[in-house]
């Protein structure tokens, strides 16, 4: 078990990032049931995948759910809310009468850690009272080796952690095991990489010498291989509003090497909502003032612009039409053409 709360008092929070199916929940469920992490929030966010099993993580353990996008992406400003609240309340608690000492982040698969820390360390409010403790990353010891060959994501997550943990360990070749140990020393060579066994962390036998790293080839953007180009995509009243939020996380994550700019209206029953990207990042989405009538607006409300390369609107339609339709969340959006800048 770590030191309850900071030396200065701050609330100490370890991020736990991973692919899919790194076995994130199963290291914290087993962590939690051993103490670690003392008086403890567990924040999960699930973006778009499988919902949580709650009772997965005990019924004695704080949590709270984030389910509207991904927390290093379009759940950011709901990830920024809850830390606050959390801060908020235990500020209201005098010292000694069970202040939480420690908050977890399970991030969703598809997240990246550094985009978290960055945004909860440019906060004005979340600085005086959060340290960031560590960042943990899962790591599959079966499919990395093959994630790490095709996606930037899985390289990000490792250069981001602090500490490693492989999971299936006991079921990997141990030559294969060994080469992928070679190949996160070389992503992080300053991190070091322990194994869960069914939850319980180990230490790894050391490295045989010699042992090489996985050649990786170079991942980088298709620059300058085709022209930029604007494309309006005109969201159907019918499409809700989470659903439009968990596919375009799931298409920065998938297409935000090449999706530079994201702008555009959303009406959603909060109000007319201004939505922005710059590649992955999305801006703090902010609530615009209904149009006044002979206003020259710019903007049109439902209609959302995205610039790149690489894909067409009729791509994007299909989709939205598609995660809409699989979330059973509205139906086909219509679409503009692309048009050459
Ligand atoms: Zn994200």
């Amino acid at each position: 078990m770590t030191d309850p709360a900071s030396s200065d008092g701050r609330m100490r929070l370890t991020v736990l990032g991973g692919y899919l199916g790194s076995g994130k929940t199963t290291w914290l469920r087993h962590q939690l049931h051993d103490g670690r992490f003392g008086r403890v929030h567990v924040i999960v966010n699930e973006a778009a995948e499988t919902p949580v099993d709650d009772a997965l993580l005990g019924r004695a353990t704080a949590i709270t759910v984030l389910a509207g996008g991904c927390a290093c992406c379009t759940g950011r400003g709901d990830l920024i809310a809850a830390l606050r609240r959390l801060c908020d309340d235990r500020s209201r608690l005098p010292a000694d009468h069970g202040r939480l000492d420690q908050i977890v982040l399970e991030t969703s698969g598809l997240a990246d850690p550094a985009a978290i820390v960055d945004a909860i360390q440019s906060d004005p409010v979340l600085v005086n009272h959060i340290v960031l403790d560590e960042t943990i990353v899962m790591v599959d010891a079966l499919h990395a080796p093959a994630q790490l060959q095709t996606e930037p994501l899985g390289r990000a997550q490792i250069e981001a952690a602090d500490q490693l943990i492989l999971t299936k360990v006991d079921v990997s070749d141990p030559a294969a095991l060994g080469q992928l140990r070679a190949t996160l020393a070389m992503l992080n060579p300053s991190s070091p990489a322990m194994a869960s066994v069914r939850g319980e962390t180990m230490a790894l036998p050391p490295l045989p010498p010699g042992t090489s790293a996985l050649p990786l080839p170079q991942l980088t953007a298709d620059a300058g291989r085709a022209p930029m180009v604007p494309t309006h995509l005109t969201i159907a009243d019918s499409i809700d509003w989470t659903a439009f939020t968990l596919w375009l996380s799931a298409l920065l994550h998938a297409r935000g090497d090449k999706m530079v700019r994201v702008k555009g209206v959303v009406r959603t029953p909060a109000g007319r909502l201004l939505v922005q990207t710059v590649r992955k990042v999305v801006q703090s989405p902010e609530i615009l003032p209904e149009p006044v009538a002979g206003g020259g607006n710019s903007v049109v409300d439902n209609t959302v612009i995205f610039i790149g390369r690489g894909f067409l609107a009729s791509d994007l339609a299909v989709s939205l039409h598609h995660f809409a339709e699989h979330s059973g969340r509205g139906s086909a959006p219509a679409t503009g053409g692309p048009e050459p800048v």
